[in-house]
């Protein structure tokens, strides 16, 4: 069973999505780390053909090296959005994220997963957020200006238009997470995932 949560920066895609698959036993696919490894490959002066991506768990590794603790912070929030807009780099990552799901039970997250990567997914799971309060949960789990946080959103969700990538796809679940907390949002998220596997 394949599992799609997409919706924009700061929605609890991540949070949520993990969760689910923690309860579910399925592998857990972040593919927002993925365009962060790319951009951070591009930084580092690689060429795309040469990076080589692969996940441990949450953990990304480019080129056999574990670079997920240098993929969290503002300048590759901005990097891996603007790369993201690259034609090339999407097909890249679309079909390495296709091989990751081959076969398997997996709630992948991002923001083009249940309209493109995985067209064919089972459920798909959209979660939307005011911007107010996406600026808020980001500053909670990294502090800095309020302000300044809201301002960055909201450039990236200006640079995430495009690509279907703010659009939920038609047969998917559109949860309004402001005023919801994370187990109220998980527990709408499977009641609707049961729903799924009683019609299979
Ligand atoms: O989800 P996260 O904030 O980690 O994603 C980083 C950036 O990667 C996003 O701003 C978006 O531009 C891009 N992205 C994408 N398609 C996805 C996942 C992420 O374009 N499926």
């Amino acid at each position: 069973m394949k599992i799609a949560i997409d919706g924009p920066a700061g929605s609890g895609k991540t949070t949520v999505g993990r969760r689910l698959a923690r309860k579910l036993g399925f592998q857990f696919i972040n593919t927002g780390a993925m365009y962060r490894a790319v951009a951070w490959g591009l930084r580092q002066g690689l060429e795309l053909e040469e990076m080589e991506l692969e996940l441990e768990g949450e953990r990304v590794l480019l080129n056999g090296r574990d670079i997920t603790a240098e993929l969290y912070n503002e300048e590759l929030d901005r990097l891996s959005s603007e790369v993201a807009r690259d034609p090339r780099v999407r097909a890249f990552l679309i079909a390495r994220q296709r091989e990751l799901a081959e076969g398997r039970d997996v709630v992948m997250e991002g923001r083009d997963i249940g309209r493109v990567v995985l067209p064919e997914a089972e459920v798909k799971i959209f979660l939307e957020a005011s911007l107010e309060e996406r600026a808020r949960r980001r500053f909670r789990e990294r502090g800095g200006s309020l302000t300044e946080i809201e301002r960055e959103i909201a450039e990236r969700d200006r640079r995430d238009r495009g690509f279907g990538r703010l659009d939920p796809a038609p047969d998917a679940l559109v949860i309004s997470t402001d005023g919801l907390t994370v187990e109220e949002v998980v527990e709408r998220a499977l009641a609707w995932i049961q729903r799924a596997r009683k019609e299979r």
